[in-house]
């Protein structure tokens, strides 16, 4: 068949979130070929396809620029030939988690929280995932397994909140999160509960009236961080799902990684916060990229990630200045460079 008659056949719309979800691009060819772009003109490393596959939800691509190898969407998700260079401070594991994983799908590295590793996968690959060497799959209790993690919680009165985290908890689905949600808060020392989710930026339709009203009706107070780089994520589907989290309860944050060639740069920053903040979203924290195998090329030094605040501090009020934070093995916190 020619591309031609590819592009006569009517176009269906995926209606929902699930379909959106199980309709996901994979296939770089048929990527490039919606962006108009030329596989010759920036060759696909194979290796990183093979490592962390090609994963782009169609709402995302909508957003991105056509004809535009450096668009700022695109470059968040393109296995890029410089995934290949091997530094030898990149590691798979560069926190250390492994070590902080009492039971499987549960992190215990700061008092007071625990971090769920709530599902299987996220809605998108993003190619500076600090955990995109993480093994999700021995991760991810299901259903039945959940019992460990809970036990976990319900023998430490220290822990107060939960916070729900990649793969993405909002990739579950409301049934399942609903249950998940219920057996937390049957542990009386529990008072937050925490969604990290990159799924409102990627997936809007994610956010629907019955998700809003499960956070609503929770006895936790609820924060949801959201995770976005850059203003031209946030399309008017986006506007409309925010739009519709911010009429609940819940508070909103917005954490961002700071990407060379994408958002390492103030005019920007300043703009996503601007725009985070029309959707009643503080930013909350500015993150220096891991250093995870594969993604040397989005690093940033803390020099100028610590100029680029300076600038933003003078420029912004501040209230719309993230938190630069870095993450340090076996530190209590996260370490704040500024
Ligand atoms: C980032 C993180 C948290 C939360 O830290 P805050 O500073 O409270 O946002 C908790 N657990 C783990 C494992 C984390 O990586
Ligand atoms: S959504 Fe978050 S956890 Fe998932 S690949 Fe992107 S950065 Fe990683």
């Amino acid at each position: 068949m020619t591309d031609r008659a590819l592009e006569i056949i009517p176009s269906v719309k995926p209606k929902n979130w699930q379909e959106i979800l199980s309709d996901l691009i994979t296939d770089p060819k048929e990527l490039l070929h919606i962006l108009r772009l030329d596989i010759n003109k920036k060759p696909l490393s194979l290796s990183a396809l093979s490592q962390f596959s090609l994963k782009v939800p169609r709402p995302f691509v909508e957003a991105m620029q056509r004809e535009n190898w450096n668009d700022p969407l695109l470059l968040q998700i393109w296995p890029s030939e410089e995934e290949e260079i091997g530094l030898s401070e990149y590691t798979s594991d560069p926190l250390h988690e492994v070590k902080f994983n009492p039971v499987a799908g549960l992190l215990h590295k700061y008092q007071a929280r625990v971090l769920l590793t709530a599902a299987p996968h996220c809605a998108i690959h993003c190619r500076y995932c600090f955990r995109r060497h993480f093994d999700y799959q021995a991760n991810t209790p299901s259903r039945d397994d959940w019992s460990d993690s809970l036990n976990y919680i319900k023998a430490d009165p220290s822990i107060h909140e939960v916070i729900l985290s990649g793969g993405d908890p909002l990739a579950l689905s409301d049934r399942h999160l609903l249950w998940l949600i219920q057996e937390l808060e049957s542990i009386s020392h529990l008072k937050i509960l925490r969604i990290h989710s990159r799924i409102p930026i990627v997936v809007p339709e994610r956010i629907t009236s019955e998700l809003i009203t499960m956070l609503s009706h929770s006895r936790f107070d609820v924060v949801m961080v959201i995770h976005c780089n850059h203003s031209q994520e946030i399309s008017e589907n986006v506007k409309k799902g925010l739009a519709k989290l911010r009429l609940s309860k819940i508070t909103l944050l917005n954490q961002s990684v700071i990407l060379a060639g994408i958002n390492d740069n103030p005019a920007i920053l300043k703009e996503l916060s601007y725009t985070l903040f029309s959707l009643s979203i503080l930013p909350y924290y500015l993150h220096l990229p891991d250093k995870v195998m594969g993604t040397s090329h989005f690093s940033v030094t803390s020099d100028k990630a610590i100029k680029i605040i300076n600038s933003l501090r003078r420029e912004l009020p501040g209230y719309l200045v993230p938190i630069l934070v870095q993450e340090e093995p076996g530190a209590l916190s996260k370490t704040q460079l500024v």
